[in-house]
């Protein structure tokens, strides 16, 4: 089977790959093919150097479990321990030059500590570096003696650079973009250099409750089984992913599917998000929604509040709840002409 996507114009490759058709093991295959074709395989290409970090990014590769052997045997990944100037002077300089730094996690910013100095000149060397993993591409929240990768180490050189957030990060979009950077350079970007492939759509679009999320079918209490996870702070109407298509563990489901709210892990406002925190509801001018009742569950909610902490679950329109609670009016749709 040809894997090396040669028979596929560029765009008919990011359009599979947008709507989640080559999967994993294709691109795993693809990339192999593809970097022996480019006669690089003798000293790996893509060099992964592996900062502080809360090892989240590796959990998203576990869910595939082809994916680590893969790495081993293609990637150079190194710890900052093994990070050294050896590699950027040896004879392999041409390859060092010319390869694909992924960069992940958080790294010192004592200029004075060998792997400060390093780093940057790995980044200028680069042809290409990717941030992988929220740390790495958004740089929030960095502790005291840690660089703000992005800031600190791109914003002043011409190495292009683009980013792989999520918490974690998805193993196909990472694969997915080292196909396209060896088959057709770098891809298309969003205004946070996310590969557009992958962040264009709103996880709205395309997930499984988007109608019950249009006609006002709402879950109103955690392991509700069926309907939208609006009113439980799904942040699927402002999140750009992939994971209705893409899914996690394996292909097998996704954080919606079963019943968790999209907490927008892959976004900047990720995870106060305006101060709403992961799971504080949006309202329905910032999920942008044009629905009747998404426009008056606003004021259903503020009634709910006081039901809920009374215990009484989250008053919504759904097929679950047989009537409204008592002493609470529906709205109608004589209530659009007031
Ligand atoms: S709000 Fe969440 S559950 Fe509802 S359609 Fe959007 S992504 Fe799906
Ligand atoms: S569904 Fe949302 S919270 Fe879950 S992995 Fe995707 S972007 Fe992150």
């Amino acid at each position: 089977m040809d894997t090396s996507f040669n028979h596929l114009t560029r765009r008919n490759f990011v359009k599979c790959l947008a709507a989640g058709s080559i999967s994993v093991p294709i691109l795993m295959k693809g990339l192999m093919q593809n970097l022996m074709a480019a006669e690089l395989d003798t000293r790996p290409p893509i060099i992964w150097l592996k900062g502080q970090t809360s090892g989240i990014h590796s959990a998203g590769i576990w869910n595939f479990p082809e994916f680590p052997g893969f790495l081993d045997r293609f990637f150079r990944i190194m710890p900052p321990s093994d990070i050294n100037r050896d590699f950027l002077q040896s004879d392999d300089s041409e390859v060092a030059s010319s390869h694909i730094l992924i960069l992940e996690g958080l790294f010192t910013d004592d200029p004075d500590d060998i792997l400060n100095a390093l780093i940057k000149d790995f980044v200028v060397v680069s042809r290409v570096v990717i941030l992988l993993g929220n740390d790495a591409a958004y740089g929030k929240h960095v502790p005291e003696g840690f660089m703000d990768t992005e800031r600190n180490l791109l914003h002043h050189v011409e190495t292009p650079y683009l980013k792989l957030p999520g918490a974690p990060a998805h193993p196909r979009h990472l694969l997915g973009v080292l196909n396209h950077l060896v088959l057709y350079g770098l891809p298309e970007l969003d205004i946070f250099r996310r590969p557009a492939l992958f962040f264009s759509d709103n996880i709205c679009e395309r997930c499984e409750y988007r109608s019950d999320f249009e006609t006002g079918h709402f879950v109103r209490y955690h392991g509700e089984k069926e309907g939208c996870l609006y009113l439980l702070g799904c942040k699927g109407p402002v999140t750009k992913n992939t994971c209705p298509i893409e899914k996690w563990n394996g292909t097998s489901s996704w954080c919606v599917a079963v019943g968790s709210p999209c907490t927008g892990c892959s976004e900047p406002a990720y995870p106060v998000h305006g101060g709403l925190g992961m799971y504080g509801q949006l309202s329905s001018r910032d999920a942008s929604i044009n629905s009747f009742f998404v426009r008056h569950l606003e004021t259903i909610a503020k009634g709910t509040a006081v039901l809920t902490a009374a215990g009484i679950a989250t008053h919504a329109i759904s097929k679950r709840a047989s009537s409204p609670i008592k002493g609470q009016r529906m709205p109608t749709l004589e209530d659009e002409d007031e």
